[in-house]
């Protein structure tokens, strides 16, 4: 199988609605991946507020025979409230889940399925609901090919789960060479770990949600020198399929021309060099020391925001600013705030915080940005 997966959680969209994918892009972006060879798709039960695995149904199930393609779908444990229900009504929970997702895909089944984004605390609501066992039980009827669960969190958590969950078939880790070295999102760290598990590996996040895409002009530079030819997001693809044990990259596509570009990295794949890798480890230490946020547009925590702030957003501008990026943050910044929520507007409920999958400190960022681009 192809390295490159098709992440279905930035979609082409209508009049910038993240819940309105624009079906007819999709379609198109769809079939150009297949027509290339290749054939993993990636959703998820929060993706573009519950709409992506509708989408994928209608642009890749209903429109090619099922055994052209696989499809990744997962469990939405961060959707899990355990208290006060019997074990009954937790399976009774999942099962809906389950069968809602078999419906809105029409997949029939799912190649692989993971439990969604597990961390401590979630690890811990898995563990209430069985939630593994009950993937299990779907393998066993071959509603499930593979299981496998989604990570964010440290390496110590990571080990208490591998060894809960043995027979594990793969890790989806938030792997690039900007987070390779952080401090909680332990990329290496993790990578290491799964690979001393013998579990196969998938990436997540090898953009950083773009930001690998959008480098300041010193780092840009030094990499078109290294390669005239390569893009800045093909060299972030590159560095993590390079990794032994990485089976799958995912990439989410907006657009055809982002797909296009993934894809001739990936077609005929050479991993890079261990200097290109170390060159690029290092260069992500230089950006890391800009202090940007660390928000990687997933979105998660659009649809639980009550006052409907667009958080990511107002992150992005913030970074674009850090970043030197040019592209008038600052404009951007005001024309947001003349028809949407402005971040001042936060009544710090948690609702973003509990979801968040960086584990980003919602609440007190927004009054960062609000102070920076009010100075
Ligand atoms: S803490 Fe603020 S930003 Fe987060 S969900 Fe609540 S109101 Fe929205
Ligand atoms: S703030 Fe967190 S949940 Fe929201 S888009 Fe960024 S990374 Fe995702």
């Amino acid at each position: 199988m192809k390295k490159l997966g098709f992440g279905l959680m930035r979609l082409p969209i209508i009049d910038n609605k993240n819940d309105q994918i624009d079906l007819d892009a999709l379609k198109e972006m769809v079939d150009a991946f297949l027509d290339q060879g290749f054939t993993y798709f990636d959703t998820a039960w929060f993706y573009h507020q519950e709409q992506s695995e509708v989408a994928i149904g209608q642009a890749l199930v209903a429109r090619h025979p099922r055994e052209s393609f696989v499809l990744a779908d997962k469990l939405p444990v961060a959707l899990f409230h355990p208290e006060n229900k019997s074990p009954e009504a937790l399976r009774e929970e999942m099962e809906s889940y389950f069968s809602k997702q078999l419906e809105k895909t029409g997949a029939g089944y799912f190649d692989y399925y993971l439990l969604h984004s597990l961390d401590k605390e979630k690890f811990s609501i898995a563990k209430t609901y069985q939630a593994y066992e009950f993937i299990k039980e779907k393998k066993a009827k071959g509603l499930i090919k593979e299981i496998g669960f989604s990570f964010h969190d440290t390496s110590p958590v990571l080990e208490e789960i591998l060894k809960a969950y043995p027979d594990v078939d793969f890790v989806q880790l938030q792997i690039n060479y900007l987070d390779w070295n952080h401090e909680s999102i332990q990329s290496k760290k993790n990578y290491q770990l799964v690979r001393k598990y013998g579990k196969k590996i998938i990436v997540m996040e090898p953009v950083k949600g773009g930001t690998l895409s959008r480098l300041p002009e010193t780092m840009a530079q030094a990499l078109k020198e290294r390669d005239p030819a390569a893009s800045q997001a093909s060299w972030a693809l590159a560095f993590a399929a390079s990794l032994e044990g990485v089976f799958m990259v995912l990439s989410g596509m907006s657009n055809m021309d982002q797909l296009k570009d993934n894809m001739a990295r990936m077609e005929n794949f050479t991993p890079l060099s261990q200097k290109d890798q170390d060159f690029l480890i290092e260069e992500g230490e230089k950006l890391k020391a800009r202090k940007f946020i660390g928000c990687t547009e997933c979105e998660y925590c659009l649809g639980k925001c009550p006052k409907h702030i667009p958080i990511p957003r107002y992150f992005t501008l913030y970074n674009w600013d850090h970043l030197g990026l040019g592209l008038d943050p600052k404009g951007r910044y005001k024309k947001t705030l003349q028809n949407q929520t402005p971040p001042d507007q936060c009544i710090a409920c948690g609702a973003c915080e509990t979801i968040c999958p960086q584990h980003l400190e919602i609440i007190d960022l927004l009054k960062k940005v609000d102070q920076y681009f009010d100075k």
